[in-house]
């Protein structure tokens, strides 16, 4: 049985203040029984303030984004030593958003995603089709290279740390939301091109979050998916009463 995983991807969003107001809100209404793991990413500069307004709580800190190299000569970069120095345990990586805007590549991703499991942290990789790339009929064509590419070389005891996130482009930040069904077979697609890439084990092992336009309204029939197991919230997870009517969601499906 893998444990649904939901995380709020908080974007260029909240001042320090905001981050420390949002996460105090959401951990007082989180269950503290929550059955599924629960993960904020907050914009860089708030980690540190997130790290602590949860503290004690099994609510878990990510990052955006990441750089590959420990240290070094990379101006606005940040390491995952220094995400790990607080106490990031998760860090997105690939997001549609990085790829379209800060030109990420698979390759790209690939070496953050070994930087990342090296230092602990576990990587959330983003892979998704554009809506061009759908109506071409080229969903199947663009996700295996996305997957074959970014988790290339990764080893059977490493994969089992990588959560794969399933973003289609054209449902981030739109309100469409891929239909459970459409979701669904992306994500038992991903799941088959893990075990040819690693092993059915790795595969069985591998948790796949559904990515755009989740919402409370939509979370309970997406999670109810055989291979979807959990959500990366845009949108609503900026506010935390959507954000928890979500995790709620996943802990009941
Ligand atoms: C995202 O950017 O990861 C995302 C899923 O955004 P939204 O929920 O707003 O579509």
């Amino acid at each position: 049985m893998r444990k649904k995983i939901i995380a709020g991807n908080w974007k260029m969003n909240k001042t320090v203040s905001e981050a420390e107001a949002l996460s105090a809100a959401i951990k007082r209404e989180l269950d503290t029984e929550a059955k599924v793991d629960v993960v904020l990413c907050p914009p860089f500069t708030a980690i540190s303030a997130v790290s602590q307004a949860v503290s004690g709580t099994q609510i878990a800190v990510g990052a955006q984004n990441m750089h590959f190299e420990p240290s070094g000569a990379y101006t606005g970069e940040i390491s995952a030593q220094m995400l790990r120095e607080q106490y990031c345990r998760y860090v997105i990586l690939g997001h549609s958003e990085r790829r379209q805007y800060f030109g990420e590549t698979d390759a790209g991703v690939n070496k953050k995603t070994v930087a990342a499991l090296a230092a602990g942290l576990k990587p959330i990789v983003c892979v998704g089709e554009t809506l061009e790339e759908r109506e071409a009929g080229k969903i199947e064509e663009v996700i295996t290279t996305q997957i074959n590419g970014s988790l290339a070389g990764i080893s059977e005891a490493d994969l089992k740390n990588v959560v794969v996130a399933y973003e289609p482009v054209w449902a981030i930040g739109t309100g469409k939301t891929a239909s459970p069904e459409q979701a669904q077979d992306v994500h038992a697609m991903i799941r088959g091109l893990i075990a040819s890439l690693c092993s059915q084990s790795a595969a069985d092992a591998v948790r796949i979050q559904y990515g755009g336009s989740m919402k409370p309204d939509n979370a309970a029939e997406l999670l109810s998916k055989p291979d979807i197991d959990g959500g990366l919230i845009g949108g609503a997870a900026l506010d935390a009463l959507s954000f928890i009517a979500i995790v709620k969601a996943a802990n009941e499906a």
